[in-house]
């Protein structure tokens, strides 16, 4: 059984036509699944569906990045291998196009899980990743559309995958330039191993929404937890978002487990993402 969902976000405004993200979601799901077929691991097709997802343009990570408060575009990402155990991350890194890839070398290269600020950007140009010339001027600021809210209140957007492959392994990998209007140096969840990102060998989850709150109720491994605990993968999702909800916060998440079954709730006005398990269907929406 192979299965994988992907999402854009739970940044998702109602009243906006998403039809271009949720297209370029199905083909990247369709390739992605064509990968798994072929033998690829879960590792390899969730970092390569993210960086699909950064080099679009269609969402707050990667190219569609969005600046913070200084005018600065600081990435987040990471990503953790469930056969293993495995994980890699960065941090508010500056110049770079797919965080997502340097997390990954993070995991492989280095003895730590993440490295943040000018050490990241320091390890990445070490490690054959080309600094940006002109930031600035690559980063497209996807979620412009999005952050049509009151001042004070935080818009935010994200992209995250996360895999179930012919071997039975589980992946996830989540990258983002944060919430709009973040203070410099502002680390959200995304980036941190339990909260945004986890994956082990009875479930996988990548979540989206105010990391701030994400962080405080560890939502991925605790989400991942209650499954292995005996809760199905709905339940348990939804229970975790409700406790972000009842403290003010709002977001969705994805996650699949080792039989390949997807869950993808969302506790917001909407969560840009697409999923198929097997050779069924590629379901899709913005809603
Ligand atoms: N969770 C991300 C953050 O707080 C934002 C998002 O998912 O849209 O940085």
């Amino acid at each position: 059984m192979i299965a994988l969902a992907l999402h854009g976000g739970a940044g998702a405004k109602a009243g906006r036509d998403y039809s271009a993200e949720i297209a370029h979601m199905r083909e990247v799901a369709a390739s992605a699944r064509e990968r798994l077929k072929a033998g690829a691991s879960a590792l390899d097709v969730a970092v390569e569906t993210v960086k699909a997802l950064e080099d679009s343009g269609l969402y707050v990570a990667g190219k569609g990045a969005s600046p913070n408060a200084a005018g600065d575009y600081e990435l987040d990402a990471s990503l953790m291998d469930g056969a293993t155990r495995m994980a890699g991350a960065v941090a508010a890194l500056k110049d770079f196009p797919n965080p997502i890839l340097v997390a990954r070398a993070v995991m492989e290269k280095t003895p730590h899980v993440m490295l943040a600020g000018d050490g990241a950007a320091r390890f990445a140009a070490e490690h054959g990743f080309s600094p940006l010339p002109d930031p600035k001027a690559y980063f497209t600021r996807a979620g412009r559309f999005e952050s049509n809210h009151p001042p004070g209140v935080l818009a935010h957007g994200t992209v995250g995958c996360v895999v179930l492959d012919a071997q039975g392994r589980l992946a996830s990998a989540t990258s983002t330039a944060g919430v709009f209007g973040k203070l410099p140096g502002r680390v959200g969840d995304t980036p941190l191993i339990g909260a945004g990102t986890w994956a082990d060998g009875t479930a996988a989850i990548s979540c989206t929404g105010q990391g701030e709150y994400f962080i405080r109720v560890n939502a991925a491994a605790q989400t991942a937890f209650r499954h292995a605990a005996g809760e199905t993968l709905e339940p348990a999702g939804n229970a975790v978002l409700q406790q972000i909800v009842d403290m003010g916060g709002e977001g969705g998440l994805i996650s699949v487990n080792a039989r390949g079954e997807v869950a993808v709730p969302f506790k917001s006005q909407g969560m840009k993402r697409a999923w198929f398990q097997g050779d069924g269907e590629i379901f899709s929406d913005a809603f």
